[in-house]
C-alpha cells in the first residue's frame, strides 16, 4: 500500500498494473434495466432517475467507436493520457441480447484501451457473457473489469430501496467471475436510509472474505421524481450528516482487507435536477477531512480486516 493516503488508492493499483495511470472514458449504450423495463420491476431503485445511476456520459444515441474517439481526444489531450479504460457506466451493460453484447464489445477494440470496464447488476451477469469476456480478455489481452452494484449487504435495506436483488446475488455472480480469472469492483452506498454503522462494517467484511479487487464508495444523492426524492421532500427520509458519512467510511476502510483497491471515497453527482448532494460539498474535500480524520487517528485500511 503507497504511504500517500492511508488506504490502497485506485491510482496506486493502476500504476503497479499498467505501468501509468488509466484513464477511464464513459461510454454509453442504447441499454436500459430490467428493474425499469417492466421484466423486474417497473420503478427502478428507490433512486435511481431517468438516466439511469450513471451520468456525465456520451448520448447513447452516438455510435460507440465515435463516442470513444471523442472522450480520448478530450481527455488525451487534457491530461496527457495514453491508456484508457472503455467504461460502460450507464444503466445495466450486460442486459442485452448476446449479439449485441458481443458488437459493443468489439467496437472498443483499440491498442489504447487497456481495459473493459462494465458496470451491471450482479443478477444481470450470464454464464455466456462470462465464457465470451474471458476470451476476449485472453485474445486481445484486455483487462477486464466487471463493476458491479451491491450497494450495501444488508439485504433488508436492499428489499426496501426496490433493489430487486438480494446479497445472494452479488456473491454468486463474484463466484462465477472470479471462475473466469475476471476482476470485480464493488460499488457501495455508504449512507442507505435504514443502515447503520454496522451494515457497512459487515459489508466491508464479506467483500474481503470474497476477495474482490476494487471498491468504489458514493454517498447517497437524492434526484428530483424519484420515490427517494418525493419521500425527501415530504420528510420521509433523513440522510446522515456529512462526519457521520465520514465516520463510517472509515470503519469500512479500517475492516477492508489492504489488498482491495478503493477507487473513491465518495462520488461525484450531478447538481441538475437533484434534492441533495454530498451535503454542498465537494467531493474532493470530504474526501480530504476523511483521509486526515485518519491520520489524526491512526486509522489506516486493513487495520480491523479479518478476511
Ligand atoms: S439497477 Fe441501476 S439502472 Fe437499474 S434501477 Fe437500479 S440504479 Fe437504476
Amino acid at each position: 500500500m503507497k504511504a500517500t493516503v492511508p488506504y490502497y488508492p485506485y491510482a496506486a493499483y493502476q500504476k503497479e498494473k499498467y505501468g501509468e495511470k488509466v484513464y477511464k472514458i464513459p461510454i454509453s449504450l442504447p441499454v436500459t434495466c430490467p428493474n425499469r423495463d417492466g421484466s423486474m420491476g417497473i420503478n427502478g431503485c428507490d433512486f435511481c432517475a431517468e438516466e439511469g445511476a450513471g451520468f456525465e456520459t456520451l448520448s447513447s444515441k452516438k455510435p460507440v467507436k465515435e463516442q470513444m474517439e471523442e472522450n480520448i481526444s478530450y481527455i488525451g489531450k487534457r491530461y496527457g493520457a495514453n491508456k484508457f479504460s472503455a467504461y460502460f457506466q450507464n444503466y445495466t451493460n450486460t442486459y442485452m441480447p448476446m449479439k449485441d453484447f458481443k458488437q459493443y464489445m468489439e467496437a472498443v477494440l483499440d491498442d489504447r484501451i487497456v481495459e473493459l470496464a462494465i458496470s451491471t447488476r450482479p443478477d444481470c451477469v450470464s454464464d455466456e457473457q462470462l465464457d465470451y469476456l474471458k476470451e476476449y480478455k485472453r485474445i486481445h489481452r484486455k483487462n477486464i473489469v466487471m463493476e458491479l452494484g451491491l450497494q450495501t449487504a444488508n439485504y433488508h435495506t436492499l428489499s426496501r430501496i426496490n433493489r430487486g436483488h438480494g446479497l445472494a446475488a452479488f456473491i454468486d455472480a463474484t463466484n462465477r467471475i472470479k471462475q473466469r480469472d475476471l476482476e470485480i469492483c464493488a460499488h457501495v452506498i455508504v449512507n442507505l436510509p435504514g443502515d447503520e454503522d454496522l451494515d457497512m462494517i459487515e459489508t466491508s467484511d464479506i467483500l474481503s472474505a470474497l476477495k474482490v479487487e476494487q471498491v468504489k464508495l458514493h454517498a447517497l444523492y437524492i434526484m428530483k421524481n424519484t420515490i427517494m426524492g418525493n419521500q425527501f421532500e415530504q420528510g420521509e427520509l433523513s440522510i446522515i450528516s456529512k462526519a457521520a458519512y465520514q465516520r463510517r467510511v472509515i470503519l469500512f476502510l479500517m475492516h477492508l482487507s489492504p489488498e482491495i483497491a478503493v477507487q473513491r471515497l465518495i462520488g461525484r453527482a450531478p447538481k441538475e435536477n437533484s434534492l441533495f448532494v454530498n451535503w454542498n460539498t465537494s467531493w474532493w474535500k470530504i474526501r480530504d477531512e476523511i483521509i486526515a480524520i485518519m491520520r489524526q487517528e491512526n486509522a489506516y485500511q486493513g487495520k480491523r480486516a479479518k478476511f
